[in-house]
């Protein structure tokens, strides 16, 4: 079997690349993304057959991805995440908004929407007949690529800086990694697989450092045009670190509207970052291209905690030519926004999920975006995985006080 990719080329230069050969980054050091003969899926392949496919999750959407060979795809049981609607803003936010959902990514394996990226990076390393992956991580990422790699049978090694959440480290290291807690930051966890490659024959799935995590996370936003009936909403909340997943819909709409699937009308992207490191929203304000370097990064929203990301001028291309914009929020409010939305909605969010929702409350309170929007914010990864305030209350079984119960 063969996929229909055409050729790669680097995101910035158009320098083209051969399929079928393992490729990093490009002469220039910029990302390298996946093409497809569009032309061709437009005339064989029907958009309704996607909706008769059997496959439950992201590999539905195969013709548009580029693994060649339907045995080198590695699953562990990925969904299509649902899409809820958030009832109850009035309270949470202060206003009404009838058209506001949570796309929750928490569902698939891993807990977050990193299973995406890693899943499609490791499938394509399984078909190229990688060996051995390595990845510096802040944590979810290494997650996802131990439990994919154990799955395809690929060796891999984790480096972590010694402040990851200890939940992260552990969890990647009881799905099969090599893992390892470094004194440093990510950027100098890069740095020892970027040196130590070649000796230990490791390939850096580092994001934007290979070609295939992107085409992953673009399933996002094929996802979310097939739910809604092949139609896109008027605004996207994204929280943004690395930018894959931005980067990622951004390109798949672009692929649906040549295909002819979807409407010449694409969604306003909002690019949310913390304001402990905002390096795109920094950028976006001085109308630069690409995004400086933000010294001494610090929030709670590890996933986003990403002071230079490699494809920043790909972020800043998605969010101006879409007519959106990009926005930071402080921990406190997103702290505070989570706590209030699973009081009020049930639904326990990650603290990068929470910022996008205090980033969408001060977009309407300053006038960015209307209230009868319709509005996707993305919840990335479960907020079982992220600390939790303490439960303080204790009953003494043998002398109950019913009054405590009143108190809440
Ligand atoms: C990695 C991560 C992000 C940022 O994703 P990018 O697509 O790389 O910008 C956001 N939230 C969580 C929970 C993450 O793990």
């Amino acid at each position: 079997m063969n996929s229909y990719v055409s050729h790669l080329e680097c995101a910035y230069s158009g320098k083209k690349y051969e399929p079928g050969k393992i490729h990093t980054i490009s002469e220039m050091g910029k990302p390298i993304i996946v093409k497809y003969d569009l032309e061709r899926i437009a005339a064989e392949v029907p958009r309704s057959s996607i909706g008769d496919s059997k496959e439950p999750g992201f590999w539905r959407y195969a013709p548009l991805l580029p693994v060649c060979s339907e045995k080198n795809r590695v699953s562990l049981g990925e969904v299509v995440t649902p899409i809820i609607a958030l009832e109850n803003l009035e309270s949470t936010l202060g206003f009404d908004a009838k058209a506001v959902f949570v796309k929750d990514e928490s569902r698939l394996p891993t807990g977050s929407f990193k299973a995406r990226g890693l899943g499609m990076a490791v499938s394509m390393a399984k078909e190229l007949g990688v060996k051995h992956l390595a990845i510096p991580t802040n944590g979810n990422a290494g997650s996802a690529l131990a439990a994919y790699a154990t799955r395809a049978g690929i060796e891999c090694t984790v480096l972590c800086p010694d402040n990851t959440p200890t939940i992260n480290v552990r969890e990647t290291q009881m799905q099969g990694a090599s893992t390892h807690l470094v004194n440093g930051l990510i950027g100098e966890c890069g740095g020892i697989i970027a040196e130590g490659s070649e000796e230990m024959e490791w390939f850096a799935v580092s994001t934007l450092k290979e070609p295939y995590r992107i085409e992953g996370k673009k399933t996002m936003g094929l996802e979310l045009a097939e739910q809604m009936g092949w139609s896109l909403p008027d605004t996207i909340f994204y929280p943004t670190g690395g930018g894959t997943g931005i980067i990622g819909m951004w390109k798949g709409f672009k692929e649906l509207i040549e295909l002819g699937w979807i409407e010449d009308k694409l969604p306003r992207m909002v690019s949310v970052q913390s304001t402990g490191c905002a390096p795109i929203v920094r950028a976006w304000e001085e109308g630069h291209e690409f995004a400086e370097y933000w010294e001494g990064a610090e929030t709670i929203s590890s996933g986003i905690r990403v002071p230079s990301a490699l494809g920043d001028f790909m972020i800043l291309d998605a969010v101006r030519s879409s007519g959106g914009f990009a926005i930071s929020v402080t921990d406190e409010e997103t702290l505070d926004i989570q706590h209030q939305i699973g009081l009020s909605e049930g639904l326990l969010l990650c603290p990068e999920g929470a910022a996008t929702v205090a980033a969408y409350r001060n977009s309407v309170d300053s006038g960015l975006v209307s209230s009868s929007e319709s509005v996707i914010l993305f919840n990335t990864a479960t907020g079982l995985k992220y600390p939790m305030p303490d439960v303080t209350s204790k009953i003494d079984k043998n002398n109950v006080e019913y009054s405590v119960f009143k108190a809440r």
